[in-house]
């Protein structure tokens, strides 16, 4: 990509201006909105060569494989797909939506200028990809904090009533009788 990334959006070679940027995320790079997206605007098409399924077969695997039908997959790794930038999220804002074997990204709901743009990568990318080494999205991460939470309350519980039977146990014994 050209030396526009300090532009407001990033510019494209047919004079298109997407309303985001490609940056820093959590996961590594990410995109963010630049300006506000109102639900149900295409924000950004899938880009890459079609493959069919079979050939899909016979290359090896990467992570940007998009499966458009039983018989369609789009390959995505190429570095002009800015899509590819999009970072999973399962409550994302955004999402795919395929038509004519073209697989366009789809604002489902208002995204404020800074936000990330997510969308759900599906269960089987999921399962191959992201759940190995942990959902980072808010969703999971908040799920991952609200039950850490809740053993550090379950263990401060235990050690109070355990802190109480031996308060009890020392009184006891120091009121038995010799
Ligand atoms: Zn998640």
């Amino acid at each position: 990509m050209p030396a526009h990334t300090s532009r407001k959006s990033v510019g494209l070679a047919n004079g298109h201006t997407y309303p985001f940027r490609v940056g820093r995320s959590r996961t590594g790079l990410g995109v963010f909105a630049t300006e506000p997206i109102k639900k149900g605007t295409f924000i950004v098409e899938y880009l890459g060569p079609l493959l069919t399924n079979k050939q899909c077969d016979e290359i090896p695997d990467n992570r940007y494989l998009f499966e458009v039908n039983a018989r369609w997959t789009i390959d995505g790794k190429g570095r002009s797909n800015v899509a590819r930038y999009m970072n999973h999220s399962c409550s994302g804002n955004a999402d795919p939506v395929i038509r004519d074997r073209r697989i366009r990204i789809k604002a489902i709901k208002n995204i404020k200028p800074g936000e990330e743009i997510t969308y759900d990568y599906g269960k089987d990318h999921f399962n191959a990809y992201i759940k190995p080494h942990g959902c980072q999205c808010d969703r999971c991460r908040a799920k991952r904090r609200k039950h850490r939470a809740e053993v550090r309350a379950a263990n401060a519980r235990k050690r109070k009533r355990a802190a109480r039977k031996l308060a009890l146990a020392a009184a006891e014994r120091s009121q038995s009788p010799r």
